[in-house]
């Protein structure tokens, strides 16, 4: 008897049976806006473009690439928003097979690393939600996490209250990688793409520390308004 029988999936959403393993219905799966025609450099939606927007080939970010599959607006900020409350680990769980097929049609990365809460952050919420996205995407490509590879070196502002520029000044430093990243491939992961500040701040820390190449991998996009 298969499992799904026995214990159907809730959908999280809409609280209706799945009749299925994920605890997310088809129909809600398919209200989720998906990030398509992205720029492969830093995954902004760029609809005409097939390969990197010009924001890239002007002035390249760190990364190699961004898998941002789907797009921040209703109702992946509920998923974005379940991940953070409670201990997010049902939501990291949908997140993780929602992102399956494009973690896994990428190339296999050496290690995984979450971007890192703030001490101060993490202590309020008692996890970090990116750590647990990684660890599900860990599972789908078979690649080692690494949960202390970065660090924050300090507290910084949330960065939607910020400019550019402002941004990149108060992330500067903000993160430092260990040495165990030297030479490594590697797969950076958030939750939501909000500005690219922090993703960017990481990924040049991961670097200096001798990374060989930096991805990101993303859920959710936010679309620039
Ligand atoms: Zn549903
Ligand atoms: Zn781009």
């Amino acid at each position: 008897m298969p499992l799904t029988w026995l214990w159907p999936g809730r959908c999280v959403l809409c609280r209706s049976a799945t009749r299925r393993t994920l605890d997310l219905c088809a129909p809600c799966e398919g209200d989720l806006k998906r990030n398509v025609g992205a720029c492969r450099r830093c995954g902004q939606p760029t609809p005409r473009l097939d390969g990197d927007c010009l924001a890239c080939l002007v002035t390249p970010p760190p990364q190699s690439g961004t898998l941002a599959p789907f797009l921040y607006a209703p109702p992946m900020t509920r998923l974005i928003h379940g991940l953070k409350r409670g201990n997010g680990l049902i939501e990291a769980r949908i997140l993780g097979a929602l992102m399956a097929p494009a973690v896994l049609a990428d190339t296999p990365p050496d290690m995984i690393v979450p971007v890192p809460l703030s001490w101060r952050r993490r202590t309020q919420r008692g996890y970090n939600q990116a750590a647990l996205l990684a660890a599900r995407l860990a599972r789908k490509v078979d690649a080692p996490v690494d949960y202390r590879a970065l660090r924050r070196t300090r507290h910084t502002k949330p960065q939607q209250s910020l400019d550019a520029r402002a941004r990149r000044s108060s992330l500067r430093g903000a993160f430092q990688a260990s040495a165990a990243v030297a030479g490594q491939d590697i797969a950076l992961v958030d939750d939501v793409l909000t500005t690219g500040a922090t993703t960017r701040a990481a990924a040049l820390a991961l670097l200096a520390a001798g990374a060989s190449c930096v991805r990101v991998w993303t859920a959710a996009y936010t679309p620039l308004v």
